[in-house]
């Protein structure tokens, strides 16, 4: 391929060029197609590849919201290099706001997909082989599943030292080690040799203004460590480094509620939340088992013993 031509979905996109494309994602028995959009910006002068995409799972509208922002401000055109943009991820859950895709499947457990899969698995397949070969770089936008919120952070593996300076320098609070889940796409993009950061935030169904800012802010900072974007690097607090992590689980089955706010810090024996009964007779105090960071919580009302209630690390350095 030289260097004039930028191929993508069989268009080529000259420099200086901006393009609206469309990835064909399934043909429905109602015989409607379905399709993503993907926002394509070309700079004149050459450089890396960035893609962002939100909505890997249909339900996480911060990530959506992240990339939309993005777009609307012109942070997508770049002064350097290729940025593209893929705001809704998996089509099929963000119309049905649900996390997964219409055959019950987690897309983000089907990579890097086959030809001959499940739905989810041939539309994996399909980003794999026709649009992930061209980036360098990924920044994919997540927010907490099943009514757990998240403080915003940014996750990657601490020992692999580019990823993890690149993820000090995106400038959200907390960054989490976070080790390479089978079949996600953040595997498979490494697996590809690409760079890939998660951004993690808010919670489903929920649109979050102050997690939605630390995604564009610190999508825009790493244009500008990328040089795709002129203008310095914006770090507002030097982030928390989470290097292990666990949940706290619910010791008790009852109604829930948090007593700390989500991003604190807490002490040993801090009481973070009650575990009740509907009817008065018993109420019972979840203890901060160690110092620790708060960086994840359940927001259920209810909650049954062993659920995942309080993410913290394991240390509070
Ligand atoms: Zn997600």
């Amino acid at each position: 391929m030289s260097s004039n031509d930028f191929i993508i979905l069989g268009k080529s996109i000259k420099r200086g060029q901006r393009t609206i494309l469309e990835m064909d994602v399934a043909k429905l028995h109602t015989r409607n197609s379905l399709r993503i959009p993907i926002i394509i910006d070309r700079a004149k002068i050459d450089g890396p590849v960035l893609l962002l995409m939100g909505g890997v799972h249909g339900d996480e509208s911060n990530g959506v919201a992240i990339v939309r922002e993005i777009i609307r401000k012109k942070y997508n055109r770049p002064k350097r290099g290729t940025i593209i943009c893929i705001p809704v991820f998996n089509i099929f859950g963000y119309l049905n706001q649900s996390r997964e895709f219409p055959d019950g499947r987690d897309l983000n457990r089907m990579f890097p997909g086959s030809a001959t899969g499940s739905l989810a698995s041939q539309f994996a397949n399909k980003f794999t082989k026709e649009i992930a070969p061209l980036v360098d770089y990924v920044i994919d936008f997540h927010t907490g599943a099943a009514g757990r919120e998240n403080f915003p952070n940014v996750r990657c593996v601490f020992g692999e030292e580019n990823t993890f300076d690149l993820a000090k320098l995106f400038g959200a609070p907390y960054i989490v080690n976070s080790n390479y889940i089978s079949k996600s796409i953040r595997e498979t993009m490494h697996k590809m040799g690409k760079t890939i950061l998660l951004f993690e935030g808010g919670k489903s169904l929920e649109l979050d203004q102050s997690v939605i800012d630390c995604g564009v802010d610190g999508a825009l900072n790493i244009m500008k460590k990328l040089k795709m974007q002129d203008g310095e690097i914006i770090i507002k607090k030097d982030p928390i480094i989470i290097e292990d992590s666990k949940w706290i689980r619910a010791p008790y089955s009852g109604m829930f509620q948090s007593l700390v706010k989500n991003g604190s810090k807490v002490t040993y024996k801090t009481v973070l939340g009650k575990i009740y009964d509907p009817f008065g007779e018993f109420e019972k105090k979840v203890f901060a088992p160690f110092d620790c960071y708060i960086f994840g919580l359940n927001t259920a009302p209810i909650v049954y013993k062993g659920d995942a209630i309080f993410h913290v690390s394991t240390e509070a350095k």
